[in-house]
């Protein structure tokens, strides 16, 4: 029996990485205002009073206007008609100082989101959730795509320039992160095995990943017998534990005796969304105006 102890998992600084993308992302606007007089706008449409929903979009707020971004924030009670928010999402559609559209979901139940998300320009769409960018996404196109599979990207080839060849486990499918982090995976050249709540044997399919990227939401769902040793272990999810910390999809103590690297929940993949809404909304700017979309991308 070997007596080698593992060395542990260097630990993914998403925090680090998000502050240095914003510096490059604050220069970007200062030359954006500066030389062609445009203003980065990101307009925010909040729609009840969820208390999640209004943390993340503060977040979003404080975060744009430190890179110079204008927001706005539409905040619209509860018992909103869907009609109402589809002639508001009409309204940003075709003001031309809106940039970005990033309507905040979950939505009410009376508010049918397809019909919504249906609604946003797909140029403006920040969040990349129109079935336009979702399209361009798995054409290989140019487009707005989602904010958490981009920053989950930026977090993987910090540590790991090079992919082709790699084989990606993504454990999740939904439209916000799991599909489109899959598409970004095969674009890179990765082969890419996506895993959802009807797959079977977890930790047999995630053990196959030189990269395992997990967007469940559900606690501690990949143990350190799901994973490759060496590999690099992505954490999307967020679940508030009893005593009110937050707590990710992976059971980080233990899966970084195992791992090459990991991110940490907090400090992983939430700044870096962020960061890449703020993204988002300079390239989709860019566009608006005909400049050369800048590549923000590790
Ligand atoms: P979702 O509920 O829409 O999708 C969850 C996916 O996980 C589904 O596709 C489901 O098939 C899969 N799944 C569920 N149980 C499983 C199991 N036992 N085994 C394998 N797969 C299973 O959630 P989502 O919007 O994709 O978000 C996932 C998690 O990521 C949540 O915790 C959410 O809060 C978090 N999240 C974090 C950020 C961030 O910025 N850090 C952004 C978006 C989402």
């Amino acid at each position: 029996m070997s007596n080698v102890v593992p060395s542990p998992a260097q630990t993914i600084d998403g925090r680090k990485l998000a502050a240095a993308l914003r510096v490059r992302l604050k220069n970007h606007v200062d030359v954006l205002l500066n030389d062609h007089k445009i203003l980065p706008s990101l307009a925010v449409v909040l729609v009840g009073d969820d208390p999640a929903s209004h943390v993340y979009v503060a977040n979003k707020k404080k975060a744009a206007e430190k890179v110079g971004i204008r927001s706005s924030v539409h905040q619209l009670p509860r018992e909103t008609s869907q009609d109402e928010v589809l002639k508001l999402l009409h309204k940003l559609n075709e003001d031309a100082r809106t940039h970005g559209i990033l309507v905040q979901l979950p939505l009410p139940k009376q508010i049918d989101t397809a019909t919504i998300l249906r609604a946003i320009e797909p140029a403006k769409d920040v969040d990349g959730l129109t079935v336009q960018n979702a399209g361009r996404l798995a054409s290989g196109l140019a487009g707005l795509f989602p904010c958490t599979p981009l920053g989950c990207l930026a977090l993987i080839k910090s540590v790991r320039p090079q992919l082709a060849g790699l084989h990606a486990v993504v454990v999740g499918r939904s439209n916000l992160v799991g599909k489109p982090m899959a598409q970004l995976l095969l674009r890179e050249n990765c082969t890419v095995t996506v895993v959802h709540s009807r797959s079977r044997d977890l930790d047999a399919l995630t053990r196959l990943g030189d990269i395992v990227v997990v967007a469940a939401g559900k606690p501690g769902l990949v143990t350190a017998a799901g994973i490759k040793p060496g590999a690099t272990v992505i954490d999307v999810g967020i679940n508030r534990a009893a005593d009110g910390t937050l707590q990710g999809d992976v059971d980080f103590a233990a899966v970084a005796r195992v791992a090459g690297a990991i991110t940490p929940v907090p400090g992983g993949v939430g700044p870096m969304t962020i960061a890449y809404l703020l993204a988002n909304t300079v390239a989709a700017a860019c566009r608006q105006h005909e400049l050369t979309q800048p590549d923000f991308s590790i």
